[in-house]
């Protein structure tokens, strides 16, 4: 049986500077009940998560997703979550798988009505193995979110750019991509604009260029896109953000979904149209994307 681990966090406000959070997590039985029945969380979905990719006990991109989880608490009116807490909490999780890849997930929830409020803890469980579709890729289908490019500014209740626990709409996604003979999906605005797949964010080559849809359209900000813009730049190409289009997509000459855990995979095909791709591109990719960043 894979080993998995939880930590409950007893938060403490962002303005606490003691240092030593140690005495505020308790390791708790993933096995036995911890939260309580009414706990906002499971009965809404209101609260924010992060996934964070642990390599041999080293996690990575620890900041980058600290500060989208401070950004998600903020347009969720969470209280502000403590940088320093956290991050010694994600040590501590991550260190208890010191092999292979596992994943420790941060959630902050809006806690139980009549407190205690927030509630937050941390998990560590070993990551599924990836190597087949990083190898292989994904076909995708392009699914309409139902929504305009300019919806996530008009309408900043609809938390477009949070990463909030309620991943229903997701899982559908994933759910319908199937039904029609894809691996995955992505997201397309009534306006005819790609976003990003419902557990990735999306990158597109053309020529030397890469390039990648703005978060300004009401998406997540990837940390592992950033980090990926971070190595092709170091490699001396060109990278931006964009409004693109589904035939933008269609016409690329490659394009990838990239996300914390599963990494960077090839898009083989959009809609049934076979996209080109480059296995041995994608591979180093990974390998940049597998080593302690
Ligand atoms: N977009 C969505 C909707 C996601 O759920 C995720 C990751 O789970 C991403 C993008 C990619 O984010 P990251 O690279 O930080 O894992």
């Amino acid at each position: 049986m894979p080993q998995r681990f939880a930590l409950m966090i007893d938060p403490v406000d962002a303005s606490d500077t003691r240092g030593d959070y140690s005495g505020t997590f308790t390791e708790v039985d993933v096995a036995s009940p911890v939260l309580s029945v009414g706990e906002f969380s499971t009965q809404r979905g209101d609260g924010v998560f992060e996934s964070i990719g642990v390599i041999d006990g080293h996690a990575n991109e620890v900041e980058a997703h600290l500060q989208r989880l401070a950004h998600s608490a903020r347009l969720c009116d969470l209280p502000a979550p403590n940088l320093a807490q956290w991050r010694q909490a994600v040590s501590a999780a991550a260190g208890l798988i010191p092999e292979g890849e596992a994943v420790v997930k941060l959630i902050l929830s809006r806690g139980v009505e009549h407190g205690p409020a927030p509630t937050a803890w941390v998990t560590a469980s070993p990551a599924a193995d990836f190597s087949a579709v990083r190898r292989d890729g994904v076909r995708v289908v392009t699914l309409d979110r139902g929504y305009d490019l300019g919806a996530g500014e008009r309408a900043p209740w609809l938390l477009l750019g949070a990463k909030t626990l309620s991943y229903a709409v997701n899982m559908a996604a994933l759910r319908e991509a199937r039904r029609r003979g894809a691996d995955d999906a992505v997201f397309v605005t009534r306006d005819g604009y790609v976003l990003e797949a419902p557990t990735a964010s999306l990158i597109l080559r053309r020529g030397d260029e890469f390039v990648t849809p703005a978060p300004s359209g009401g998406i997540l900000h990837g940390t592992t896109q950033l980090s990926v813009y971070e190595h092709l730049e170091s490699c001396g190409f060109r990278t931006g953000y964009a409004t693109v289009t589904a035939s933008d997509l269609a016409n690329a000459d490659a394009a990838w979904l990239v996300s914390s855990i599963r990494l960077a995979v090839a898009v083989t095909a959009v809609d049934g149209e076979p996209l080109p791709s480059d296995p041995a591109f994608t591979a180093d990719l990974n390998a940049y994307l597998l080593s302690p960043r």
